[in-house]
């Protein structure tokens, strides 16, 4: 298997590995905490060091399974770079949104979960139009100072208002977002490659992109049916319902005919669809690292191997990928 490559994040000087892990949906929630431990130490041991969480997955419970893993295999705390997201804590008037009270009070039971003393990265989950963009960034900022977090971004802000927020930090003198967190994957590309295009050179950002199988979609295995130990056969997770009607509309079968086109391509390549996806998230310069994630370790071995991959997605073939997503 090629080796892990490390990527700067935006302009700093952390590197995060190409391939990430996160807990969304699976670590605390599908799965239990024994197959949360053979995930991740998977990754650790083949070079991921990015572990991604939020306080809304599985209602704080990833945060557990991750602590708890970490703990128990007594990792090097400069081994790995984790993170967290603060923006939907509970349902309390100020549990919620990107107020300074939910950011510190979230950040610090995250911590608490977490078993950890700082997160290396803190995301505002959302943007909150409801609370001054000044109050955000100090917030931020202030987590930063403590020692609580060492670099903040955010995930799916417009690029305006990340323009906001670096435009008040400079005013401020304070630290403006370094990355952010976008939902980028071969159906899912305007906002990462159109709109933050001006971003990347001129501000430096930092990226850790998600779902970039599309939950799954990407892979092949719901072209025939939806698979019984698969996310999107979860009857009691309202997102996943979502995503498995969305495949019986007109929209979700063309996706699911472009995967059947994304076949004979990975063939090809000797590889699997899974394996394609990642590389081709892995093959664009301004990803700094892709979250995967895995409700298997076996997944989790799979999907490494998409390093392997990317040196073969060459111009053709990169031509031939877009000959098929149109
Ligand atoms: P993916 O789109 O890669 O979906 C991962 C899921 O696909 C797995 O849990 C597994 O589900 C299935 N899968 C993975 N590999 C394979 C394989 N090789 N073969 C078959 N099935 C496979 O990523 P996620 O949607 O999980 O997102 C990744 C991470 O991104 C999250 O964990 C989270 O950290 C972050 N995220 C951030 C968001 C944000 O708003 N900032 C939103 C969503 C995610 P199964 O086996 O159950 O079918």
């Amino acid at each position: 298997m090629a080796p892990m490559e490390y990527r700067y994040l935006g302009n700093s000087g952390l590197k995060v590995s190409v391939l990430s892990l996160g807990g969304w949906v699976t670590y605390g929630g599908q799965v239990g905490e024994d197959v949360a431990e053979q995930c991740m130490l998977e990754a650790y041991n083949n070079g991921i060091n990015f572990f991604d969480n939020a306080e809304v997955y599985a209602s704080g419970k990833s945060e557990i399974a991750m602590g708890n893993a970490i703990k128990k295999f007594g990792w090097k705390r400069s081994s790995y770079v984790i993170s967290t997201k603060i923006y939907w804590g509970g349902d309390g008037v100020n549990e919620k949104g990107l107020s300074r009270k939910h950011i510190i009070e979230g950040t610090k039971a995250a911590l608490e979960r977490l078993q950890l003393e700082y997160v290396d990265l803190i995301f505002a989950h959302r943007p909150d139009v409801d609370t001054p963009m000044e109050e955000t960034v100090r917030a931020f900022n202030y987590l930063i100072e403590k020692g609580l977090a060492f670099y903040w971004g955010t995930s799916e802000w417009s690029a305006e208002q990340l323009t906001d927020a670096w435009r008040i930090a400079d005013k401020l003198g304070l630290i403006g977002p370094l990355m952010e967190q976008p939902q980028y994957n071969m159906f899912h590309r305007e906002r990462f490659e159109t709109e933050y295009a001006p971003l990347y050179a001129k501000h430096g950002l930092g990226t850790t992109i998600w779902s970039p199988l599309a939950s799954g979609v990407l892979t092949g295995k719901y072209n025939t049916e939806i698979p019984a130990d698969s996310r999107l056969a979860m009857q009691d997770n309202a997102v996943m319902k979502r995503i498995a009607a969305g495949l019986e509309t007109a929209e979700g079968k063309e996706k699911l005919a472009k995967v059947d086109k994304l076949k004979p391509i990975a063939e090809k390549l000797e590889c699997t669809l899974a394996q394609l996806a990642l590389a081709w998230c892995v093959k664009n310069p301004n990803v700094s690292t892709v979250i995967t994630g895995a409700s298997k370790a076996s997944q989790v071995t799979e999907n490494l191997k998409a390093l392997d991959v990317v040196p073969k997605l060459t111009k053709e073939v990169m031509e031939e990928i877009e000959a098929v997503l149109g």
